[in-house]
C-alpha cells in the first residue's frame, strides 16, 4: 500500500521535472535568442514568437502593446496569429513539416518582413488604447496595477465594451503586463481562440516569467534605439545631421537604382541670414534655424528626409519623386515660408524671410550622391544669382 503511494509520488515529480526542465529550456532559448539583438521590431518578433510557437509556449495568437507614457497610451504594435482556423491550418502544418524551431522561425523573420505586412498585424498596430479609462478596459488594468489578468468564459463578459476585447472575440483571454525595472512598459495579451484550450496555472507563470525577461529587453532596445537616432540628429534642429544626410542619400539612391524609380535631393538656403545675425545676435538667428526646421519638417511629405546640411542650410530627399513634382513641393515650401511670420523678420531686406532653393533629381542629374550634391547647389547659386526667394532646377 505504501510503496503504492510513494511510487505514484515519484511519478508525479518525476513528471513535474520533465516539464519543468522543458519550460526552463523554452525561457533559456528565448532569452538567448533576445540578447541576439537590439533591433525593436526584432526583439517584438521573438517575444511574440517565443509565445505562440508550438516549440514556445504554445498560444494561438499573441499581441504586443507599448506603453506610450507621454500620451498615456497603449499601443498595438505588433501581431502574431492566424486570422480564421483555415489560415492557422496552413500556418502550422508548414511549421511542422518543415520542423521549425524557435530559431527558424526567428531567421525567417530576420530575412522577410512577411510577418509586418500581415493583415493581423497592420490591424494591431492601429489599436491604441488610453491608458485612463480603467474600468471598462483590462488592458490599462493591467498596465496599472502591474498584475496579470486572467478573463475566463465567466469575466470575459464585463469587459465587451473595450474595442480590443471585442476586436478579438476570445472565450478566455490572458493580459501580462511586461516590466522593466520597477515599471510596467508594455503588454501581452495571448489567448487560444482556434482550438480553445484552457489556459492553465502553468501557462500564467510561464508566461509572467518570459514577460520579466521581455521587458528589459525591450527597455534596452529602446534605449539603444534613442541613443542612435540622437547621434543622427542635429543638436540644434533635431534634423538628420549632415553625416546622416550623406548615409541617407546614398541609401535611398541605392533603393530608387534598384526599384528604377526617380529621386530629388532639394537644397534650401535662407537668404541675407547674415544681415539678421549681424543685427540681432547669433542666438537670435538659432531660434530662427529651429522654427525653420520645424516648418520644413511640417511642411514636407511623411516619406522626406528632412537634413540639416550646415549652418544655414537645409536639405530634403524625396524618394520616388520626379523633377516636375518636386519643383511644385519645392515651391510650396518657399511661399509657406514667406507667408510665415518670424521673429522680427523686418530686418530683412524685403521686411520677411524667404529662401532660395536648387534641386537635383535622379537619374538625370547624375547617377551618384556627389552628383545630386553638386547640381543641386548649382542651381541654388542660380536661384540667389536671379534675385533670391525662388526655385532652380538642374
Ligand atoms: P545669401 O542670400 O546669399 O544666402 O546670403 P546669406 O547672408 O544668407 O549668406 P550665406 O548663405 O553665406 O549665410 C551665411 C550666414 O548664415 C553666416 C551666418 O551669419 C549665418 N549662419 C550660418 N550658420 C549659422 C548658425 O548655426 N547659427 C546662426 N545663428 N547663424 C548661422
Ligand atoms: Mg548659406
Ligand atoms: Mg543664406
Amino acid at each position: 500500500m505504501l510503496d503504492l503511494t510513494i511510487m505514484e509520488d515519484l511519478h508525479k515529480l518525476k513528471n513535474e521535472l520533465e516539464r519543468t526542465k522543458i519550460e526552463l529550456k523554452i525561457l533559456y532559448e528565448i532569452s538567448n535568442a533576445m540578447r541576439t539583438t537590439l533591433k525593436l521590431d526584432e526583439i517584438l518578433y521573438i517575444i511574440l514568437t517565443g509565445v505562440t510557437a508550438h516549440t514556445g509556449l504554445g498560444f494561438n495568437r499573441a499581441i504586443l502593446f507599448l506603453v506610450n507614457e507621454k500620451e498615456q497610451l497603449i499601443e498595438g504594435k505588433m501581431g502574431i496569429g492566424p486570422e480564421s482556423g483555415e489560415e492557422a491550418n496552413i500556418a502550422w502544418t508548414k511549421i511542422e513539416e518543415e520542423k521549425m524551431d524557435l530559431e527558424d522561425l526567428i531567421n525567417a523573420f530576420k530575412n522577410s518582413n512577411e510577418i509586418l505586412e500581415s493583415g493581423f498585424n497592420r490591424q494591431v498596430r492601429n489599436l491604441k488604447v488610453s491608458m485612463l479609462d480603467k474600468t471598462e478596459n483590462p488592458l490599462s488594468l493591467a498596465v496599472l496595477e502591474g498584475m496579470p489578468l486572467h478573463l475566463t468564459e465567466q469575466t470575459i463578459a464585463k469587459y465587451q465594451s473595450s474595442p480590443v476585447i471585442k476586436r478579438l472575440a476570445s472565450q478566455e483571454l490572458l493580459i501580462i503586463p511586461l516590466k522593466a525595472k520597477d515599471r510596467v512598459n508594455g503588454i501581452i495579451v495571448a489567448d487560444n481562440f482556434i482550438t480553445n484550450d484552457p489556459i492553465t496555472k502553468d501557462d500564467i507563470r510561464m508566461l509572467t516569467m518570459l514577460a520579466n525577461q521581455a521587458g528589459l529587453a525591450i527597455e534596452n532596445s529602446q534605449l539603444f534605439e534613442l541613443t542612435v537616432e540622437r547621434a543622427h540628429s542635429d543638436y540644434l534642429t533635431n534634423l538628420w545631421n549632415h553625416g546622416y544626410f550623406q548615409l541617407l542619400l546614398q541609401t535611398e539612391l541605392e533603393k530608387a537604382k534598384a526599384t528604377k524609380s526617380p529621386l530629388t535631393l532639394i537644397m534650401v538656403d535662407i537668404d541675407d541670414f547674415k544681415i539678421y545675425n549681424d543685427t540681432l545676435g547669433h542666438q537670435a538667428g538659432d531660434k530662427i534655424l529651429k522654427t525653420l526646421a520645424s516648418l520644413l519638417r511640417n511642411q514636407s511629405r511623411k516619406m522626406d528626409l528632412v537634413c540639416r546640411y550646415g549652418g544655414e542650410e537645409f536639405t530634403i530627399i524625396l524618394p520616388h519623386t520626379d523633377k516636375k513634382e518636386a519643383f511644385l513641393i519645392a515651391e510650396r515650401i518657399r511661399m509657406d515660408i514667406q507667408k510665415y511670420p518670424f521673429l522680427n523678420e523686418e530686418i530683412f531686406p524685403h521686411k520677411q524671410l524667404t529662401v532660395s532653393l536648387g534641386i537635383a533629381t535622379f537619374p538625370e542629374n547624375g547617377t551618384l550622391a556627389a552628383d545630386l550634391i553638386t547640381t543641386s547647389d548649382q542651381s541654388l547659386y542660380q536661384a540667389k544669382k536671379q534675385g533670391k526667394n525662388n526655385t532652380c532646377c538642374g
